[in-house]
């Protein structure tokens, strides 16, 4: 499936590929474990008529088996949940959407959430460079560590973090998308900690991914506006996979992210990962620049999220 063949027709061709993905892994997850609760990101009631033939098609090449528009309804709808209970899973069926129809980076990202914490992780990170020149990685974390698949190979590889000597080593990395995340606040802290290297700027989990087996050692996440709220299926599987893999993840004020709330991290807002032995010297340096203190040309003291 690639971006350009779903381009075409009025509406956004990513929505083809989003509802298509979310009833794939809704009817999977379902017949394998029969009931259970999800909270997905696409609502079946935004899937317009003349969108619904180009993904029952895309639902039924990927199940290998001729599907009827219903029931691919009742699939998607099953991501319906509201994250209220104390079990349930959360999907992004395409994570980094810009990223997938540039042709860049995107992640199907999968989580299990047990009393707002997240137990399971899985990230497909399908255009991902690896070290071994191949493109195309499967991150899973669990209370057993982080592992991945990718290249020829078909054993897993531990995914471990990789911290720099220093901090002025650190590769730090963000979102393509300046709308998503405040770049010029990150440009602020990359000078208040030394860093020299530009930042790796890629779309979706893959960030998550990228920290967690060492291709970067930070994933910044500044708010680009007050009162925004991160979704929960932007952050579950790729936070436990940093976890997992031996790195710290907080919110940009220090707190661990809390998946108890809903569809969105309701008590947090940013996000600050990295491999960990300097994680207190970033938020130190992202607490400087969100105060205000690091200097800002306008001045703003901003304030701290209210809860
Ligand atoms: P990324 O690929 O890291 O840019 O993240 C993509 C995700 O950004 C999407 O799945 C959206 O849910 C999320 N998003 C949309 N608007 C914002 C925003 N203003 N701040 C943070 N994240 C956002
Ligand atoms: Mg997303």
């Amino acid at each position: 499936m690639r971006g350009g063949t779903l381009t075409k027709g009025d509406e956004s061709p990513v929505t083809v590929a989003d509802f298509a993905a979310q009833a794939v892994v809704a009817a999977t997850l379902v017949r394998r474990l029969g009931e259970l609760s999800l909270v997905g990101e696409e609502d079946a009631a935004d899937l317009s008529e003349p969108l619904r033939d180009g993904v029952v098609s895309l639902v039924s090449a990927a199940l290998g088996s001729t599907v009827g528009s219903a029931t691919v309804l009742d699939w998607i709808a099953l991501g319906g949940a509201d994250g209220s209970g104390s079990r349930y899973w959360t999907l992004d069926p395409i994570d980094g959407t810009k990223g997938f129809l540039r042709g860049d980076q995107y992640a199907i990202a999968l989580a299990l959430v047990e009393d707002g914490e997240v137990v399971l992780g899985v990230l497909g990170c399908p255009n991902l460079p690896n070290p071994d020149g191949s493109r195309g990685a499967t991150f899973v974390a669990d209370g057993d560590g982080s592992r991945a698949w990718y290249g020829d190979d078909a054993q897993p590889r531990v995914v471990r973090v990789v911290a720099p000597a220093t901090l002025s080593e650190a590769r730090l990395c963000e979102s393509v998308e300046a709308g998503h995340s405040a770049h010029d606040d990150s440009a602020r802290v990359i000078a208040r900690l030394g860093i020299t290297t530009e930042p790796y700027r890629i779309d979706s989990q893959c960030k998550y991914a990228a920290v967690g087996r060492g291709d970067a050692s930070i994933y910044l996440r500044l708010p680009t506006r007050q009162g925004y709220r991160e979704k929960i299926w932007d952050h579950a599987a790729g936070k436990l996979v940093v976890e997992c893999a031996g790195g710290t993840v907080t919110d940009a004020d220090g707190r661990r992210l809390d998946f108890g709330h809903g569809r969105r991290l309701e008590r947090n807002r940013g996000i600050v990962a990295t491999a960990g032995a300097f994680h207190d010297e970033v938020l130190e340096a992202v607490r400087a620049v969100l105060t205000g203190s690091a200097g800002d040309s306008d001045g703003t003291v901003r304030a701290p999220l209210q809860q």
